[in-house]
Parts: C-alpha cells; structure tokens; sequence
C-alpha cells in the first residue's frame, strides 16, 4: 500500500497562521519583528534561498533586508555588518547565507551573531541549549521535521530513530532534539553517516528515518522497514531537460519505491522545505518577543 504524504506546505501554512496572532499581538505593543539576511556572492541557490525568505517575510508583514554583497569581502567587513545589525533595534534575527567564500571563517562570522537574534539556531549557544534540553532558538530545519511529526501524530518516545547525516545543521542538532527527555522526544536515536558499516542493516531499524545526505537516491526500498516513517531533508538538483529549467528537484530517498513501503513519507519538494523557512519566520516572532520580556 502506498504511504500517506506529509504535506510541508499545509503544515507551514497552519505554523504561519498561528504566527499572524502572535506578530499582530506585537504590533499592539508597538513591535514589528524583523530578520535580515546577509547574501555573499552569487551562488544560485542561496540567492532563491534568500529571496524566498524574504518573501516569507512579506508575506507575513515581518520587517526584512537583504545585504548583499560581493564574493571579495573581507572577513572584518562582514564581521563590522553583523556588529551593526546586533545592535539595530529593527533587526530581531540575523541570518548568514551559507556557503560562504572559501577565504571567510564561518564559524566567527556565527559568533559574532548576538545569540538572542540567532533565527538559524547556528551559535554554540543555541546548539549547546538543545542539547541539555533547554532550546530557545531551535535550528530551522530540525524543528520543522519535529513539527511535521507532531501534526502527523509520530509521537517518537520509544520509537527507533534513525538519522543519516551528521551535518551541524540538519543532522546532529535533529538527533539532539529527539533524544532529550520531553515531549515529542524520548526517542532512541542513532546517527548513520557515510563511514558507518552496513547502512542498510542501521537504517531498516528505523521505526522514523531522517535522510540529510545530500545524495538522490542514497535511501533504497530495501533499507526501509515496512511501515516507516520517512523523512526526507534532501534537496538535490537532477538534469531533466523535459523542464523548463532543465533540472528538477529530488529528496535522498527513492521517493516511488519507498512509498510504497513507509506509513507516511515527505515528498520534494513541498515536505521538510517549506517546514524550514516557516520555523526561520517562528524564530523572528520568537526573538522579537523575548525583547519585550528582557527589554533587550
Ligand atoms: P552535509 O553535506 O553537511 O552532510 C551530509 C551528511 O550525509 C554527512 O554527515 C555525510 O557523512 C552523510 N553522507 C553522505 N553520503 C552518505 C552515504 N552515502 N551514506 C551515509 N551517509 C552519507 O549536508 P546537510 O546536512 O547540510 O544537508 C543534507 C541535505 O539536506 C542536502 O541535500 C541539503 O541540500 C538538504 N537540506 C535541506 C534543507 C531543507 O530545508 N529542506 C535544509 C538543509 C539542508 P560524513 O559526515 O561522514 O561526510
């Protein structure tokens, strides 16, 4: 039987619904909540990325800016934008787009991001504070596959969860959440990643599995045991010149097979996506009311 779909954009739209109260109780007192993002380069995808969130923005009547700014800038230039956007009052969340230009240092361009206006959830301060349960800022990816599961019902105490992937963003901070003590965790988790022996005999433990590989098709039916929940971060560019673009956009997991093994499963497009920059819009409204509660 093929499996159910996890529907990202239906579930986004009741997050975003949920989101106009709490930024119209703003306004009443006086707050717009804000996020700009910085774009370095002129990498495609980042720029879609960015614009998307942008648009997000608009949608929701939040304030946005987008800085953008040539591959070539140097890492006190970048560094000096971030400083000015901390101490903007306008200015809830920041955001830098990554990649990054080989010759900037990410990691302290994060640093530099003040922690309360950490919409990604990227500082060592809002990574640390998922893992000893105590999230404030939660990563945007991570947080909308919580979601997903919770509109779907997947209560994950006790259940084997799987996550293939040991990437900062999407990987380790995922495995984080479900394993803590509370709601929507109390999960068993294993992290898979491309040194780990026999995949498949990891992967067909799963009762929930999380693809964040990067690679089309890496999940095959016969790694999936009967029933499972399957969610796939992936988001991979294939030729296809029946397209208008000439490419289309497929997950990590082979979509048509698996389905027709997994209880529920996300397509993509149209799953975990949409989910991220819904969480990226949650995190602003967030930071911007935490300043009403600490005057900051
Ligand atoms: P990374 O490249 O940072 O991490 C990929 C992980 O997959 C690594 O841990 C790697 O292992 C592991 N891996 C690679 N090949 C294999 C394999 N054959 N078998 C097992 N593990 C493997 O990617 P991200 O986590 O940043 O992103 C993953 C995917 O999710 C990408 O397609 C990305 O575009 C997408 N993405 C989608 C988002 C959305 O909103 N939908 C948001 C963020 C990402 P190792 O560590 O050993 O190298």
């Amino acid at each position: 039987m093929a499996a159910g779909l996890i529907d990202g954009k239906a579930v986004a739209k009741s997050v975003r619904k949920e989101l106009k109260g709490r930024i119209t109780a703003l306004k009443e007192r006086g707050v717009v909540p804000g996020l700009a993002a910085v774009l370095v380069g002129d990498d495609p995808a980042s720029q879609t990325y960015v614009n998307s969130k942008a648009r997000a923005c608009e949608k929701l009547a939040i304030y946005s800016e987008v800085i953008r700014k040539p591959a070539t800038i140097s890492q006190d230039e970048l560094t000096k934008i971030v400083e000015d956007l901390n101490a903007n009052d306008r200015i809830h969340g920041i955001l830098v787009q990554s990649p990054l230009p080989k010759h900037i240092d990410e990691l302290s361009v994060t640093l530099t991001i003040r922690p309360e206006k950490d919409v990604d959830g990227f500082h060592p301060h809002s990574v640390g504070m998922v893992l000893i349960g105590r999230p404030v800022l939660i990563p945007c990816t991570p947080h909308g596959i919580i979601k997903l599961l919770e509109h779907y019902e997947v209560d994950p105490s006790g259940k084997e969860v799987v996550v293939v992937g040991r990437s900062n963003i999407v990987g380790k901070p995922v495995a984080a959440l479900l394993l803590q003590k509370g709601p929507m965790a109390n999960a068993t988790v294993t992290v898979a990643h491309s040194r780990t022996r026999d995949l498949s005999e990891v992967t067909r433990r799963a009762d929930i599995l999380i693809a964040a590989i990067g690679h089309p098709g890496t999940i095959t039916a016969d790694m999936v045991k009967q029933g499972a929940v399957v969610i796939d971060v992936g988001v991979n560019r294939v030729d296809d010149p029946s397209t208008e673009k000439g490419y289309r956009l497929v997950g990590d997991v082979d979509f048509e097979a698996v389905s027709q093994k997994a209880s529920l499963i996300t397509p993509v497009p149209g799953g975990v996506g949409p989910m991220t920059i819904a969480m990226l819009m949650s995190n602003t409204v967030s930071a911007a009311e935490q300043t009403l509660l600490t005057g900051i």
